[in-house]
């Protein structure tokens, strides 16, 4: 197809005329210079009206490696000779079962089983609905009373009800209420705002307490809790004080509830290692992956489980031991061809090195931007970061929702030939893992630029305000 702006209108008409996009609202969607991407190399996205943009958000976190890598490319192409897909129920095929081998050698320590799924809400629904029933068969007398699970303030876990009865922020999950499940709600580790009203530099990690707490409070009824390690995403990049995961560990162990990893946007490599798990010397019972999984390239998620876990599932059929959840594109072989793929990649090309080196190069670069007088705060965990805007940097006071300011500054980077896409009025980087420094750099300009742009309308809108 030819590049040019006729086109791009007529494709853009006959959205608006027919489609829906998720978590966004239609009414000013035209309005906001969407893209529509027509094809995409490496880090770059091109739109069909000739445009190029570097991909600051790796395509909405999950395109770990770049567009057409070679390598993925011709996984999923050579598979596509053999088979799309078959059923793993009650079945197999060489590559899901590849894919389980290799990413049992590199998972947490424990961690045996793979189970498959194809988001990573599904993966956080399986965990949900595996914590259940294991309590139900394990050796536990009383573990049938285990029916409960503890989430976080501000957590999300993706858009299915179990994961939607998990997730804690406001705007997104109240308006299902009536279908959620009750969970034991611990504080968000949201510093900035902190939930619980205390002041960062003389507070004793209250939040991680109240957390301990709550686990106690509720050991007896509790199957699992349930955690974003690395940073809560959706929340906006919101990262743990020293020694929470930790104490969060130490206590759903000691309380006898399965302790449940959602890795999906922080796995996979941002952290440095291929799970958070690992960079923070933690054992979880469950740990979900998806987003990155595929390189981004099919939707695929796992739920890796103990061997303590698994077995409790053992017994004769007519026991009704079995677990009961499956989806129709289980261990799609296309999928597993891109993770393998994927996999393989990062092992060969030092790409955990690299994001080892490119993290402190980010936290540099973006060192200047701190003292802004529109950034109220810059939360970083590997690769990822969220920069939170506020109207007034000494009272934290927010811009006006209506104002989208978030949404604004990313569409000044975009002039820029950058795209980005905020969470509210906070900022996120999510590059890809293997950026080079000079990718880095450009992202990094085109945020600075965007900040900068607000910054004088909004000296000017003040200045005729009070003239
Ligand atoms: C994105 C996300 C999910 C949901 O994944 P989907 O593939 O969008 O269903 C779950 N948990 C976390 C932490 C996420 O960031």
């Amino acid at each position: 197809m030819i590049p040019n702006e006729e086109n791009r209108a007529l494709f853009m008409a006959t959205d608006v005329a027919h489609c829906w996009h998720p978590f966004t609202p239609m009414s000013v969607y035209a309005d906001e210079s969407p893209l529509m991407i027509e094809s995409a190399r490496g880090h770059e996205l091109f739109d069909c009206d000739g445009r190029s943009f570097l991909d600051g958000v790796s395509s909405l976190w999950c395109n770990l490696l770049g567009h057409q890598h070679p390598k993925i490319t011709s996984a999923i192409k050579n598979q596509l000779d053999k088979v799309a897909h078959t059923t793993f129920l009650g079945n197999s095929n060489p590559l899901a079962v590849t894919l389980a081998q290799r990413l049992i050698a590199l998972a947490p320590h424990g961690l045996s089983r793979v189970f498959y799924s194809d988001n990573g809400s599904t993966a956080v629904e399986v965990a949900l609905k595996m914590a259940l029933q294991y309590h139900q068969q394990s050796e536990e007398v009383e573990g049938h009373k285990r029916t409960r699970f503890l989430s976080l303030g501000l957590a999300y876990h993706g858009d299915t009800m179990g994961s939607v009865s998990l997730g804690g922020i406001g705007g997104i999950h109240d308006r299902f209420q009536a279908l959620r499940f009750d969970v034991v709600r611990g504080p968000s580790p949201y510093c900035y705002r902190c939930p619980l009203g205390e002041d960062p530099i003389s507070c004793h990690n209250d939040c991680t307490q109240e957390v301990v707490d709550l686990i106690e409070e509720n050991a007896s009824t509790l199957a699992g809790v349930v955690i974003e390690p690395g940073f809560q995403g959706a929340a906006g990049i919101i990262t743990y004080p020293e020694g929470f995961l930790k104490q969060v560990e130490r206590a759903t162990k000691k309380a006898g509830a399965l302790l449940i990893f959602d890795e999906v946007a922080s796995g996979m490599g941002r952290s440095g290692d291929l799970f958070v798990a690992k960079t923070e010397g933690i054992s979880p019972d469950l740990l979900c992956l998806a987003k990155g999984l595929t390189g981004g390239y099919l939707p695929m998620a796992v739920t890796l489980a103990k061997e303590k876990t698994y077995r409790a599932f053992l017994g004769r059929p007519a026991e009704g031991r079995t677990f009961f959840h499956g989806h129709t594109f289980t261990g799609n072989q296309l999928a597993a061809a891109a993770a393998l793929a994927t996999l393989s990649t990062i092992a060969e090309e030092g790409v955990l090195e690299n994001v080892r080196a490119l993290k402190e190069t980010l936290t540099k670069q973006l060192l200047d931007l701190r003292d802004h007088p529109l950034v109220g705060e810059i939360r970083q965990y590997g690769l990822a970061v969220g920069i939170e805007i506020v109207a007034c940097k000494t009272t934290k006071k927010p811009f006006p929702v209506s104002e989208r300011v978030g949404m604004k500054i990313c569409r000044y980077a975009q002039d820029k030939n950058v795209f980005l896409r905020p969470l509210g009025d906070v900022i996120v980087l999510m590059p890809a893992i293997n950026f080079s420094t000079r990718d880095l750099q450009r992202l990094v300009s085109a945020v600075k630029y965007g900040v900068n742009t607000l910054w004088e309308e909004h000296q000017d809108t003040e200045a005729r305000q009070n003239p």
